[in-house]
């Protein structure tokens, strides 16, 4: 690719950190499955560990192929620097950790994905860490919660599943106002949908083994560092060394050599590569899972036995017009909820399709269907569900890239025998 050439999104997505001159003229990246290389000096070895060459060592901590990924989804989300990990869940805990020492406090949105609001709520507090949750829409609310421990401020892109999309812009005038990073999971949009640097946002984390894969077929995660924020020795004293080693990457370093290397949450070669196979195709399969989830919603709306549908395209969403604002006009995502008449309906109704697969993921290439109150969020007591907005008569749909038709026709037969 001419390096100096800005892409535009559908070429970039293909052809970013692409150097088949370095692998023999093959056009995709080889698989480095080793655990060590080999340094031809004595001299060398020693300046890799003392990080003055980029060479690699051992698979723990950087892998060529990783590299090639992680170079494409910097230059997708239009950041400086990124590691790939072995979850989108290694790659939240390393990246809050990172920033986080006991005592410190942090404000998240609630609507979360469920094991990052576990982790939160429940696993930081045995470190003396406390996640001040929030409304994620509610400005008012993330400001008020801000006091002198706070280290960031956590939203993702579009809640799941309650679809409400928080104002980037207003969170990161909130977060430059007290000096503190915004954090962004765009996990459900993509960076086809938002690129949350281009808001103002500081850390940008992804579960790669969604929609930037597509296949169901890896697991993986991201952190991207716009490179941008700047770390003040008031707030953040224990960052000085990251600074005098890495600059604008001192977050990365940090996430990198305190976490990421120690806690050995590696990401398999070969699930970067496929990644990279499953992203050459990200534009078209997110226009197309964008037409159909909007012609789905608009045919769920129009049945008698569901009462509500929640899409952000849909005209009437609360957040319509927030989506509209930070997505363009490229769409509202693929994700939504709908209401049937009570959790009986919805066991029936999931007992009754055939096409769609129920099961527990999204972002896959096929429709995907689950109840999420009684199956990934069975074990939380009532309030708690309430607060996230997972009511008995919800199912969740992940719409795929079939034929929009066929997934109208399978949700159609399964109502009837509802
Ligand atoms: C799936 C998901 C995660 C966790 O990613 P894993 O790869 O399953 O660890 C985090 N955030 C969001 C929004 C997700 O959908």
């Amino acid at each position: 690719m001419n390096s100096k050439k800005d892409y535009r999104f559908g070429t970039k997505v293909i052809h970013s950190a692409q150097s088949p001159e370095d692998w023999q003229g093959a056009t995709l990246p080889p698989i480095y499955q080793t655990t060590s290389h080999v340094h031809s000096t004595a001299e060398n070895l020693s300046d890799t560990f003392a990080g003055k060459t980029d060479d690699h060592i051992y698979m723990r901590l950087t892998n060529p192929t990783n590299r090639v990924l992680e170079e494409k989804l910097t230059s997708l989300e239009g950041g400086m620097g990124a590691i790939v990990m072995s979850s989108g869940m290694a790659a939240i805990s390393n990246t809050c950790m990172a920033l986080l020492r006991a005592g410190d406090e942090f404000v998240s949105g609630n609507s979360l994905f469920m094991s990052t609001y576990l982790l939160f709520a429940k696993v930081f507090s045995k470190y003396g860490i406390t996640a001040n949750f929030v409304e994620s829409t509610d400005m008012e609310a993330i400001e008020k919660a801000i006091n002198k421990k706070t280290r960031f401020i956590y939203l993702e892109t579009i809640g799941n599943p309650k679809m409400d999309i928080p104002d980037l812009t207003r969170a990161k005038e909130i977060a430059r106002k007290y000096d503190i990073p915004l954090l962004v999971d765009n996990t459900i949009a993509s960076p086809y949908l938002c690129r949350p640097f281009e808001w103002g946002a500081d850390v940008v984390i992804h579960s790669t083994t969604k929609y930037l894969s597509g296949h169901g077929a890896t697991t993986g995660g991201v952190v991207i560092d716009s490179g941008q924020f700047k770390w003040s020795e008031k707030r953040f004293p224990d960052f000085k060394p990251f600074i005098e080693r890495k600059g604008p990457l001192a977050l990365i370093d940090k996430i990198w050599r305190e976490h990421h290397i120690n806690f050995g949450t590696t990401q398999a070669p070969i699930h970067s590569y496929l990644t990279m196979i499953g992203l050459d195709t990200l534009a078209v399969r997110m226009e197309r899972h964008m037409l159909n989830t909007i012609a789905v919603a608009r045919y769920l709306a129009n049945q008698p036995e569901v009462k509500w549908v929640n899409y952000p395209g849909l005209e009437d969403h609360p957040y319509h017009n927030t989506a509209r604002k930070q997505f363009g006009d490229k769409g509202f995502g693929a994700m939504m909820a709908f209401g049937l008449a009570d959790q009986k309906s919805c066991k029936q109704f999931i007992n009754h399709l055939h096409l769609i697969s129920h099961l527990a993921n999204l972002g896959d290439c096929k429709t995907l269907v689950i109840h999420p109150y009684s199956t990934q969020y069975v074990a939380f007591d009532e309030p708690t569900r309430k607060s996230l907005s997972i009511t008995p008569d919800m199912i969740r749909l992940s719409v795929g890239i079939e034929d929009v038709a066929d997934i109208c026709e399978d949700l159609d037969q399964a109502l009837q025998n509802e």
